[in-house]
């Protein structure tokens, strides 16, 4: 029999992403051991010592043995503007439940300002290079809030005159509202989704979100897999695996 796994600290946890957004680790089941033992049970076997299992685990994700990875399961709660979301719930593997504007209200500071602004890029029509001089960058960040507060004075001005809610809302800015959402995923396919998100061709409202889930959850809940991924997948070795 496999011990309880006492309740992992990293649960609860918290990290802030762009300028009022964050990520939460709300649950998680499972760890490097789980995967070892779920690949195992082909043979009704169990752990055999670290060396052994990491050995194990490094052999299943190399050769694309992807199953045993879908027995841990992550449960976050995000909150991020909407062109974040917008991305995020191309991913089909995943579990979804979102805040409802039909239900709750906007508020006024809900809205995403960008710390800097990203230039067109010239040879990449979906990406960005470089960013715009500081001087040119402060105009246009106040030409933003301007824009906001006069969307969110409207929204309010129909609500006063009894718009529903689901429809007032069409005069906020739909990409920077943020939206809170809580969703479920398994290593397997965050790791794909991970791949997918935190590489340098990926928008940069969803990398950041991307590489905080990495660095502040995956990477210390799944040490062993986080080094077999980084080797295979995220291609530091030449046997690199696509998942
Ligand atoms: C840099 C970048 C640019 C993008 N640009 C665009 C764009 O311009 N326009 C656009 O529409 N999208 C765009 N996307 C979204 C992209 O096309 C995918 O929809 C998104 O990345 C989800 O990937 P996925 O389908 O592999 O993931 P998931 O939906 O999580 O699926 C994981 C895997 O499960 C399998 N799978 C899931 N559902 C099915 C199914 N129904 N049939 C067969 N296999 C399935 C596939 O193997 C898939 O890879 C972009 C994504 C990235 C990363």
């Amino acid at each position: 029999m496999q011990p309880v796994t006492p309740s992992n600290p990293l649960i609860g946890q918290r990290v802030t992403v762009l300028d009022k957004g964050w990520v939460e680790l709300q649950d998680l089941m499972g760890s490097d051991l789980a995967i070892v033992n779920a690949a195992r049970v082909s043979f009704m076997g169990e752990s055999k010592g670290p060396d052994k299992d990491k050995k194990l685990l490094f052999y299943l994700l190399r050769h694309r043995h992807t199953s045993p990875f879908e027995q841990v399961e992550f449960k976050f709660r995000i909150c991020a503007p909407v062109v974040t979301w917008w991305q995020w719930v191309r991913h089909r593997t995943w579990s979804f439940n979102a805040q409802s504007g039909r239900y709750v209200a906007f508020e006024e500071n809900d809205f995403h300002i960008p710390e800097t602004w990203r230039k067109q890029s010239p040879s990449n029509k979906q990406a960005s290079l470089g960013e715009l001089d500081p001087i040119q960058a402060a105009v246009l960040t106040e030409d933003l809030v301007d824009h906001y507060q006069k969307g969110y004075v409207l929204y309010e001005k129909a609500l006063k005159m009894g718009v529903a809610r689901e429809q007032a809302r069409i005069f906020l800015p739909g990409f920077a509202v943020y939206y809170t959402w809580v969703c479920k995923v398994d290593a397997h396919n965050l790791m794909h989704f991970l791949a997918l998100r935190m590489d340098s061709e990926a928008q940069f409202e969803i990398r950041v979100y991307a590489n905080a889930i990495y660095n502040h959850f995956f990477k210390p809940a799944l040490p062993w897999t986080s080094e077999a991924f980084e080797q295979f997948v995220l291609k530091t070795d030449t046997t690199s695996v696509e998942l």
